[in-house]
């Protein structure tokens, strides 16, 4: 089914096979794989987060990382894709923040696709700040993101961050409702005028937040082979169709595939087998993928089209 990845960070996209190759002709070891089908703490996952990123030392790595996570969405059925990128921790390798930037626009060039730059919530919102001041800058650069653990910072703090992008026409993409509750949510929205949340499940706990989604048209990027690991939700207990059935729109993301195991395609079925989702609300899920991104009309009234096609021809 056509869709878009609205939810994919650049380090996390990375194929296995190329860690273990930069790793190599890095000289650093890896840390093996966690065991699946059990919860792990998020410090488990950082961990092997840090180290994927550690063998990233050069814009040549970078671009490579890049260029792959395209190759591998577009063949997972893409149309657009959103990649993720916090510039902080390769900006001393690659000579500040803008040769990362740069470099990651470039592998983009004239594939569909567009770059989210994130800050993170564990850093000060005069960090966020900067960044935003920097992402303005570049036309290509379509959303403003806040990533990690939410509960490491404060949603006032980067409500000047996200003003700055905002103004710029950037759209505001922040993780948020992963651990925190339903408020969480709902200051995204109000004070970082999320036009989309990271995750955002915990919206469920308050049947005002769910409204509020409704209201505001906050799409909810929901990964699921990010929960059960970390012992966050089982795949039975998301609420992706109590969701829809509120009118809250809903795109399926992969998160980190290298940590989780999972491209985008592998959502779906997920979705679709497991979580119990029929074609019809996979296809409104696809729709809602491409509906919420920051992709040029073209693309977006294509993937709609294409969309509709794919449910004619299943049924
Ligand atoms: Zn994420």
């Amino acid at each position: 089914m056509p869709k878009a990845n609205l939810h994919l960070h650049l380090t996390g996209a990375m194929r296995p096979s190329t860690l273990v190759e930069l790793a190599a002709v890095h000289g650093l070891t890896v840390p093996p794989p966690l065991p699946m089908g059990e919860a792990h703490p998020w410090e488990a996952f950082q961990t092997r987060y840090d180290a994927a990123r550690a063998a990233i030392r050069s814009a040549e790595d970078l671009h490579r990382v890049v260029t792959e996570a395209i190759e591998d969405n577009l063949a997972d059925g893409c149309t657009w894709l959103e990649i993720q990128l916090d510039p902080t921790s390769y900006a001393p390798l690659l000579g500040g923040f803008e040769p990362v930037i740069e470099t990651a626009l470039d592998a983009m060039d004239g594939k569909p696709c567009g770059l989210v730059v994130a800050s993170s919530w564990a850093r000060p919102g005069e960090h966020a700040t900067a960044l935003a001041r920097l992402a303005v800058r570049y036309t290509k650069v379509v959303g403003f993101g806040l990533s990690n653990d939410e509960r490491r910072g404060s949603v006032p703090d980067f409500v000047e961050a996200f003003r700055i992008t905002g103004e710029a026409g950037l759209i505001s993409v922040p993780h948020g409702g992963f651990y925190e509750g339903a408020w969480h949510v709902k200051a995204c929205v109000d004070q970082l005028k999320a036009r989309r949340i990271g995750h955002g499940l915990t919206a469920m706990r308050e049947a005002r937040t769910v409204q509020h989604l409704a209201d505001h048209q906050v799409a909810l990027e929901v990964c699921p082979t990010s929960y059960p690991p970390l012992g966050v939700a089982s795949y039975e207990s998301l609420p992706i169709g109590d969701l829809l059935n509120a009118g809250v729109p809903v795109a399926l993301g992969s998160d980190d595939p290298l940590l989780f195991g999972a491209g985008v395609a592998a959502q779906y079925v997920i979705a679709r087998e497991v979580i119990g989702l029929s074609d019809k609300q996979l296809a409104a899920v696809a729709t809602h993928s491409i509906t919420s991104s920051a992709a040029p009309g073209d693309i977006k009234r294509n993937t709609v089209e294409a969309i509709e096609t794919w449910c004619a021809k299943i049924h």
